[in-house]
């Protein structure tokens, strides 16, 4: 019999799973080689000319979705893509690889791809060293036309597995099929990646920053993680099965009790009403999510609509989803957010944005959408027209903001789309417009910025990564994440009360939000209106049924004095501790 093995990591997802693994390792592209025998030359070069038809197709198609005109952007890039397919010194090297050397196209094409690709990442121009992944993409892309394979992820299970791989990008995470899903476990990501999203949303136990687990799993071994304590384990023996067991005999016994309640209002016990709503990626599974007792969607998060089709969403098909969003939310409250593109999530096809160094700081969420305004208008368009459909208010939110001027540039686009849509007949309904705060010079000047919106959310994700300067999905750096620092919890702070002041409202939906703990020490900071992942809603209703407002604000007295998380956390742990045992005990 094989020895467990333990290994640790961070849980990013609640609850224990024990199942056979599947390890998911993505397909890489091994292309054949041949020597042509004579003659056979010219019939290659026509296969490789052919398939440089088929990439050329599906970069037209790609460009043709993206409705911009080709300039900048990642029009640009694909723009470049299609230069490249013609690029004479490239053709000139392919001819003489099939013609005078004899290599059948894919051979060549993978040769002559490499080779072009580090003479120009050597180079010291960094121009030109950013155009070896334009010739990787489209060397790529000409492989799988020749070879007849598609870029489609797929998980080839039938049986509920642990997912076990070293990670995974938003668009695979979305494939995951669901209801076969027991648990993932990645070498990589951090606690708010957003595949860690993704599976929490799901309410699918998972651990994550594993280190080289992925490659000590043989597809079959039995794996168990526990996704409260970010453990896994390899071949897990008795007493731990045991232990988990009953772990996750108790957390169910939980859930079960406190979702009975899920649907009922909620109050703390000293009458402070609060709001939970849940945070979406898709206009499905709407009557699910109330349920669970959502009282509302806080956050829809679009850009998972285009990550999952690996291309932009046509303008009706937009309208489609938020319209049916709206509708089946009846008269809650629906905030759908704009594309929050960029950071690591620009991966999923589509070849959109460039590839930069320091993504998460650079052309992200706004500034792409700023950058890119034919493609930001087709949302604005979509989320008015929608608003009409459903014959209801959405309200539109404005991602990673850290200047009053994108505020006003955003407005100025609505008032353009809804004055295009006049012209045309085209029934409309104005939003109202509100912004993320999850960028510190946001929460430093929410006063400022109270004046020109009608309402905060407060991303605290990001607003954790940006403060502390530390990057969401690194695994390594996971022990300095802490959304619990005085310093995160001090903008939390002065954000509420800027809202406050201004009378406007104020959402957290973060993954704070759906943590009992974190949630307890944002409602003793004033918080009131939560968004999470819709699986976590019952047991965070629960929380703040049991602990009175005014305890939980002894956490706010700490911030002048604490420089520590632990020291908040601890302060958190005890008052829950006291009015939620059971519940502290699944955090
Ligand atoms: C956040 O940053 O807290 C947030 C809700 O946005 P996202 O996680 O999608 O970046
Ligand atoms: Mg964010």
């Amino acid at each position: 019999m094989e020895r467990e093995r333990k290994y640790t990591g961070i849980g990013v997802s609640p609850g224990v799973a024990m199942a056979h693994a599947y390890v998911h390792r993505p397909a890489a592209i091994d292309p054949p080689h041949r020597i042509l025998p004579d003659g056979d030359a010219a019939p290659e070069w026509e296969r490789l000319v052919a398939a440089k038809g088929v990439a050329r197709h599906q970069i037209q198609q790609m460009l043709d979705a993206l409705g911009l005109e080709a300039s900048g952007g990642e029009g640009g890039i694909l723009e470049a893509h299609l230069m490249t397919l013609d690029d004479e010194m490239l053709i000139g090297a392919l001819r003489r690889e099939i013609f005078e050397k004899h290599h059948n196209a894919e051979w060549a094409v993978s040769d002559i791809a490499s080779d072009f690709a580090n003479r120009l990442r050597s180079s010291k121009n960094p121009l030109l060293a950013e155009r070896a992944g334009d010739i990787t993409d489209v060397a790529r892309r000409l492989l799988r036309a020749l070879m007849g394979t598609q870029d489609t992820i797929s998980f080839t299970f039938e049986d509920r597995r642990i997912v076990v791989a070293e990670n995974l990008t938003p668009s695979e995470a979305l494939s995951l099929p669901r209801d076969r899903v027991a648990g993932v476990a990645l070498d990589r990501g951090g606690i708010t990646s957003h595949a860690a999203l993704l599976v929490r949303a799901l309410g699918i136990p998972a651990v994550f920053g594993l280190g080289d687990f992925s490659s000590n799993v043989e597809s079959d071994a039995i794996v168990a993680i526990d996704g409260n304590a970010g453990e896994a384990l390899i071949s897990p023996g008795e007493n731990e099965e045991a232990h988990l067991n009953r772990l996750a005999a108790e957390r169910e016994a939980l859930i079960r009790t406190v979702r009975e309640r899920a649907c009922e209002k909620v109050a703390t016990p000293d009458g402070v009403e609060v709001r939970c709503m849940a945070n979406i990626e898709d206009a499905d599974g709407i009557n699910e999510l109330l349920m669970e007792g959502a009282d509302g969607v806080g956050l829809f998060r679009t850009e998972y609509l285009w990550l999952s089709e690996g291309r932009p969403v046509e303008e009706d098909r937009q309208v489609e989803t938020y319209a049916t969003a709206a509708k089946a939310l009846v008269d809650r409250r629906l905030a759908i957010r704009a594309f929050d593109l960029g950071g690591d999530k620009f991966r999923g096809g589509a070849g959109m944005g460039k590839s930069e160094d320091n993504p998460f700081l650079g052309t992200r969420s706004i500034r792409f959408l700023l950058a890119n305004k034919t493609f930001f208008k087709i949302q604005i368009r979509a989320i008015l027209r929608a608003s009409a459909v459903a014959g209801r208010a959405i309200d539109f939110t404005i991602p990673m903001v850290s200047d009053i001027g994108e505020l006003v540039q955003t407005r100025h686009l609505i008032e353009d789309c809804a004055d295009e849509l006049a012209k045309r007949g085209t029934p409309y309904v104005l939003p109202r417009v509100g912004i993320m705060v999850e960028v510190p010079s946001t929460a430093l000047c929410a006063r400022a910025f109270a004046s020109h919106c009608d309402y905060f959310s407060l991303g605290t994700n990001d607003l954790t990564q940006y403060t502390l300067a530390v990057d969401r999905c690194n695994a390594s750096a996971a022990h300095l994440y802490q959304p619990l620092h005085p310093s995160v919890l001090s903008l939390v702070r002065m954000t509420v009360d800027a809202a406050g002041k201004a009378s406007i409202g104020v959402s957290a939906c973060g993954e704070m939000a759906g943590d009992p703990l974190s949630a307890l020490v944002l409602l003793g900071l004033g918080v009131r209106e939560f968004s999470m992942a819709p699986s976590a809603i019952p047991l965070v209703k629960e929380t703040f049924r049991r602990v009175p407002a005014a305890k939980a604000a002894k956490v706010a007295t700490l911030l002048g004095s604490a420089s520590t998380a632990k020291q908040i956390r601890h302060c958190a742990r005890n008052i829950l501790a006291h009015f939620a045992p059971e519940i502290l005990r699944q955090c």
